[in-house]
């Protein structure tokens, strides 16, 4: 399997070659040449599967390079119960016929992006040991993201991880988790800034090409393309848990903010898997809401806040990857329309053949506002006795709305409530549950270091401890 970017401009690359990178050397993202795709017969193989082997099976596609061997063990070391907190790793639950939770907030961090992030820590320590190489992974949080990456990282050898977040701006839930862990490898920096000035101090020191190469800083935000193949493979574990034989289809509500779990989705149906439609879920900032139902996307220049703060994003990064197909596969085309959005604007794709190809491709989309999620952070709770999160009362209020007769319909879950507790309270009146041995997590000794929005004091502080 060669990955070219979704630009034109890069020389084709080996999966551990694109590992450790961001984006395309071009400014692109990277996207395998072509899908593999999967006989009746595989597909018909992978239905009697677990997770490891499903997991197996979907990434040895992508990671040919890898040796078989090692991948197995990478993955079976990764998915386990200890960490997942069940075989399933990824569990279903049925609300009521034809309507589930796909659980995939069972790792350390309760959000669905442990289950690729995982997998990221055993791969990036497997490669920079092959290569007798070290990475500094510099990244910027405002919650989820970064405590998943820490989680993940975390003890691994050749691997630190420098993270900045907004002093006093998350939750107390979320630094806690982050700022109690005690790894000599993870570096929790607090700066006295917000969000936007953390994320302009990583791009500060990622454009200072010299520094990044001398000192090996590398990223692990949601356009790397292992995440999303590791994502690929619940969909398939959903899909045969709620199946009786591979002609049934089934259907996916997804939140979405980066675009990365539901262009997993995309994958999976891709590679054959007999999915009906994605139904991309957006919350306020519905910029890819906007673009589902109209065929124009228009990247707003301010991000709201919300009550379902892991989708607040008004520039999906992994969008690139799913136009790059609409459009037929063409760079050029790609090019032009990102050159647009680039330049502060926006592009229209209504009155051109390639709008007709999102239907092709399943997809529809819609929205929630604050309201929304509170009725059905209710509604759930009263009618299934189910709690969920904020993000996923935003997939569900959407797939409820999707719902057709005759094909089920799978919610992911994408949080615990735990961790948005203040908004549970707010719809419940009551507080969330919190999983056994995080009861006094905020209770816990707390290591970071405050610093001003100054690049040059982070480079310093990364020189000094790498
Ligand atoms: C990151 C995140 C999302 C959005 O996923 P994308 O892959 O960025 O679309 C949704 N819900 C939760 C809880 C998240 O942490």
């Amino acid at each position: 399997m060669k990955y070219l970017s979704t630009r034109g401009g890069m020389p084709p690359k080996t999966f551990t070659e694109i590992l450790l990178g961001g984006l395309a050397t071009d400014g692109g993202l990277t996207i395998p040449e072509v899908y593999p795709t999967l006989s009746t017969d595989e597909l018909a193989a992978m239905r009697s599967m677990n997770y490891r082997e499903l997991a197996f099976e979907v990434l040895r596609r992508f990671a040919d390079d890898i040796p078989a061997a090692d991948l197995k063990t990478i993955i079976d070391k990764t998915y386990t119960a200890e960490v997942f907190g069940s075989d399933d790793i990824t569990p279903v639950k049925t609300l009521e016929p034809g309507v589930h939770l796909l659980g995939l907030s069972y790792g350390p961090t309760l959000a669905f992006k442990d289950v690729a992030m995982q997998l990221l820590g055993n791969l990036f320590e497997y490669v920079l040991a092959k290569e007798n190489a070290e990475l500094n992974i510099l990244g910027a949080t405002s919650g989820d993201t970064g405590s998943a990456a820490e989680y993940a990282m975390r003890g691994k050898k050749g691997v630190r991880v420098f993270m900045l977040s907004p002093k006093g701006k998350m939750s107390p839930f979320q630094t806690a988790q982050m700022f109690s862990l005690q790894d000599p490898n993870i570096f929790n920096i607090a700066a006295e800034g917000v969000f936007d000035d953390c994320q302009d101090i990583v791009k500060a020191v990622s454009n200072d090409l010299d520094f990044k190469a001398k000192h090996k800083i590398g990223a692990v935000n949601s356009i790397n393309w292992a995440r999303v193949t590791a994502q690929v493979v619940y969909y398939f574990k959903a899909y045969f848990a709620l199946t009786e034989n591979n002609d049934e289809k089934v259907s996916f509500s997804v939140p979405s903010g980066n675009f990365g779990n539901v262009c997993a989705g995309h994958i999976a149906r891709q590679m054959g898997l007999p999915i009906h439609k994605l139904i991309v879920a957006t919350n306020e900032n519905d910029v890819l809401d906007e673009f589902f139902r109209t065929g124009v996307y228009r990247p707003r220049p301010q991000t709201e806040h919300t009550s379902s703060p892991s989708m607040d994003i008004s520039k999906a990064s992994n969008f690139e990857r799913f136009v790059y197909d609409l459009v037929g596969r063409d760079p050029k085309i790609l090019k032009d329309l990102w050159q647009q959005v680039e330049t502060g604007g926006s592009f229209d794709l209504s009155k051109t053949p390639y709008f007709a190809k999102v239907k092709d491709f399943g997809f529809e989309s819609g929205s929630s506002s604050h309201q929304n999620r509170l009725e059905t952070i209710r509604k759930v709770y009263q009618q299934y006795q189910t709690m969920i999160d904020t993000h996923t009362a935003d997939g569900v209020k959407v797939g409820l709305e999707h719902r057709e007769a005759g094909i089920p319909m799978v919610c992911l879950e994408t949080a615990l409530p735990a961790k948005f507790d203040e908004t549970i309270f707010e719809a419940l009146g009551r507080h969330a549950e919190r999983p056994a041995g995080l009861e006094n997590l905020e209770k816990l000794p707390q290591r970071f270091e405050v610093m001003p929005v100054d690049a040059a004091v982070v480079k310093q502080f990364i020189v000094a401890h790498s």
